[in-house]
């Protein structure tokens, strides 16, 4: 366990990210762990002052840290980055995001069985936004870039996270049968690194079966890896598994950096008046907590959340719907009765 405080870079976002990163902060304090929190703005208030949503200082201070808990950003339409938070993962190179799914009781929607993982190429892909009109307003071109490098360290990190988590699987998710050179590259990769994890298994899917079967039984995956499109989708689709974006954590990984971050986007429509979910933020700091080594914290974290939601009398509203004889309370009233249960307090 730290004995001296965790410097941690926070970039609360915005729309509703002060709140969540807001809640999340106090949830990660009453662990007993002393936080160094370097807050750092991002998004469309530094925009006004600095011109650019994403200041130098930001990217320098999670290179100095090592670690953040990042709220989500909105993204300015017609001007600027594509997204901030596509920037942010390139020019860190935080080259997987890593994004489980775990049923949790008390959300009747949700299916009861999945305790999954998708890790995404977080990179390359479609989502190097190389695209033109070829003949305006009648024809136009996306490219897709498939690198051995990227896909051979995604593949990687996603057995080595297997072997960490005591996973007993890794499934590589692709369209090799229709794009054969890319997702081609991608999958032998995905077999040569296979080979070098014979304690783990290795499976292959292409990514429509992928989405039927993980309506299906979703019980029957563990760790899955994927490009980064198919990534963005099925991951989705996982969250809608267990219970809808509210809950759903993320992280992302480079070389000895990482940002952890809910999977929902800054959700202006609801910014402000204290009713959004914490919770995929609360969930991102447990993630982050198991990542600076805090397995114990990051359990108490998990669990305290786990049960607020089934309990159901303090849950918020995106969660009502599934849970007839909840009471609805607002951002901090949740993040409160997790707090009560992390600490033990009656
Ligand atoms: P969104 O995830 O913000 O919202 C989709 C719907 O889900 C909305 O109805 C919203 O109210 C609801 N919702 C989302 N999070 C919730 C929560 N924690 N509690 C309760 N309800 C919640 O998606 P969007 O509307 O497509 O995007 C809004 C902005 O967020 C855009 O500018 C987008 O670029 C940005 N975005 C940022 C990230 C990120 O920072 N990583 C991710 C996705 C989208």
């Amino acid at each position: 366990m730290h004995t001296t405080p965790i410097t941690v870079t926070l970039i609360p976002g915005d729309g509703i990210g002060p709140e969540v990163t807001g809640a999340a902060r106090r949830v990660l304090e009453a662990t007993g762990l002393a936080f160094d929190w370097d807050v750092q703005e991002a998004g469309a208030a530094v925009m006004e002052e600095t011109g650019t949503p994403l200041p130098d200082r930001v990217l320098d201070a999670v290179r100095a840290s090592g670690v953040a808990l990042k709220g989500p950003v909105t993204t300015p339409i017609g001007v600027g980055f594509r997204s901030v938070n596509v920037a942010i993962r390139k020019a860190l190179d935080l080259y997987a995001n890593v994004r489980p799914a775990l049923s949790m009781r008390g959300l009747p929607r949700a299916r009861p069985d999945v305790d999954l993982v998708v890790v995404r190429e977080n990179t390359e892909g479609l989502y190097v936004g190389i695209e033109h009109e070829v003949v305006p307003d009648e024809a136009a071109e996306a490219i897709r870039i498939i690198t051995r490098k990227a896909s051979e360290r995604v593949v990687r990190y996603a057995f080595d996270y297997a072997r960490r988590n005591g996973r007993r699987q890794v499934a590589a998710v692709h369209k090799a049968n229709i794009l054969k050179v890319t997702d081609g590259l991608f999958l032998r990769v995905a077999r040569e690194v296979a080979e070098d994890y014979p304690d783990i298994g290795f499976a292959d899917l292409i990514v429509d079966n992928a989405c039927m079967q993980l309506v299906l039984q979703p019980e029957a995956y563990d760790v899955m890896v994927m490009p980064n499109l198919f990534g963005d989708i099925v991951s989705d689709l996982c969250a809608g598994l267990v219970g809808g974006l509210g809950v759903a954590p993320g992280a992302n990984i480079g070389a000895g950096l990482a940002v952890f971050e809910p999977v929902h986007g800054s959700a202006p429509d609801i910014a402000g008046r204290d009713i959004a979910n914490p919770t995929a933020t609360i969930l991102s700091g447990a993630l982050m907590l198991r990542h600076l080594g805090e397995p114990e914290a990051a359990g108490a974290v998990e669990r305290a959340v786990a049960d607020v939601i089934e309990a159901g009398d303090a849950v918020t509203a995106d969660l009502k719907p599934g849970h007839p004889d909840a009471t609805v309370v607002g951002t901090q009233a949740f993040a409160d009765a997790v707090i009560a249960r992390v600490t033990g307090a009656p």
